[in-house]
């Protein structure tokens, strides 16, 4: 029987870890499929604080892990592919093992939507981000892409432009799902030009391991061009990683955790860490202050209930 087992090894999850280590609480961390999280895809990161030369995304990842073993926290690969939370103690199945738990911190984060382009995949961290705030700051006078048309292609567009020498927007339809004042606010932009109905169809250049160009076609007219671009933002949403607790955690429509205060959750016991309840902030330092949080409520729950 497990005290707590934290789901999800990214900042919230790593983070939880060593606060709940540090309680004694010796927390079983499932890693995921996506183990040290979505930063675990960038390279340089700046504005963590305590890292005035910046630290790579994969070692913040891999330091904030071995803080955590440090103090007793035990790691396994693989991901939790079955729960059942209509029952105390809690059951995970981690791979086709179940195990049993006293407390569950979910901090199985939210994965970007991507193209599902091969090319796009290879040069991911070389010039194809999904974090304008992460990455944008490397993009200074050099030709900026933009993919999507929501709030958050507006928004990253905006804030892309303060960098950029030029951000252009492609967007596969004619319509912009943005709200009106993000679309407005883009639009009087002077840096950003716009390529609706219009898709990717390539993201040049994997042997350089680098970004180059794209590869476009207007799916109105079908015409098909290439197009150079040194920084590659896809922003077409994300997937919060909920999908085996449907049913049994309180989420919102698109599938991120409700909070019920603090890191609670729907379910007494359950508690929420970084993206995978947070669509607004998204960035390492407010996934570490979410895990921090979890693991003291995980602490103050278990000595309530006498443990
Ligand atoms: P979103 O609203 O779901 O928009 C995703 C966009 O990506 C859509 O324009 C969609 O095109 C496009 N898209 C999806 N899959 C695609 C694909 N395979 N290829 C090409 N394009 C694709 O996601 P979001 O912009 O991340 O926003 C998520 C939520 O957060 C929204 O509720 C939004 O209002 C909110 N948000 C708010 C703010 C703010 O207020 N400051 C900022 C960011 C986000 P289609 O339109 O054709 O489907």
């Amino acid at each position: 029987m497990r005290n707590v087992v934290i789901i999800g090894s990214g900042c919230a999850g790593s983070t939880a870890a060593i606060y709940s280590a540090r309680a004694n609480l010796q927390p079983l961390v499932v890693s995921g499929h996506e183990a040290g999280g979505q930063l675990s895809l960038t390279t340089l990161v700046e504005n963590f604080p305590g890292f005035p030369a910046g630290i790579n995304g994969p070692d913040l990842v891999e330091s904030m892990k071995l803080q955590a073993q440090n103090f007793g926290a035990e790691y396994v690969h693989g991901a939790v592919v079955d729960a059942d939370f209509s029952q105390r103690p809690f059951r995970l199945n981690i791979e086709g093992e179940w195990i049993e738990t006293r407390t569950v911190i979910v901090a199985s984060g939210a994965s970007a939507r991507w193209l599902g382009l091969a090319s796009e995949h290879e040069l991911i961290g070389h010039g194809v981000s999904s974090c304008a705030t992460c990455d944008g700051f490397f993009y200074r006078e050099k030709n900026i892409m933009v993919i999507g048309g929501g709030d958050s292609a507006m928004e990253e567009a905006n804030f892309l432009s303060r960098f950029g020498r030029e951000v252009t927007v492609v967007h596969r339809r004619e319509e912009f799902r943005a709200s009106k004042i993000m679309l407005d606010r883009a639009r009087h932009n002077p840096k950003i030009k716009w390529l609706p109905n219009t898709v990717v169809e390539d993201v040049f250049d994997v042997s350089q391991k680098l970004v180059t160009g794209v590869r476009l076609r207007n799916v109105k007219t079908g015409e098909v061009w290439e197009q150079d671009v040194d920084g590659f933002f896809v922003a077409i949403g994300h997937i919060p990683n909920t999908k085996v607790f449907k049913g049994q955690i309180e989420t919102d429509p698109d599938g991120y955790i409700v909070s019920k205060g603090g890191a609670r959750t729907s379910i007494p016991g359950i508690f929420h860490a970084g993206d995978v309840q947070d669509r607004t902030y998204r960035q390492a330092i407010t996934a570490s202050g979410a895990g921090c949080m979890a693991a003291i409520e995980v602490e103050r729950y278990l000595e309530a209930e006498g443990h």
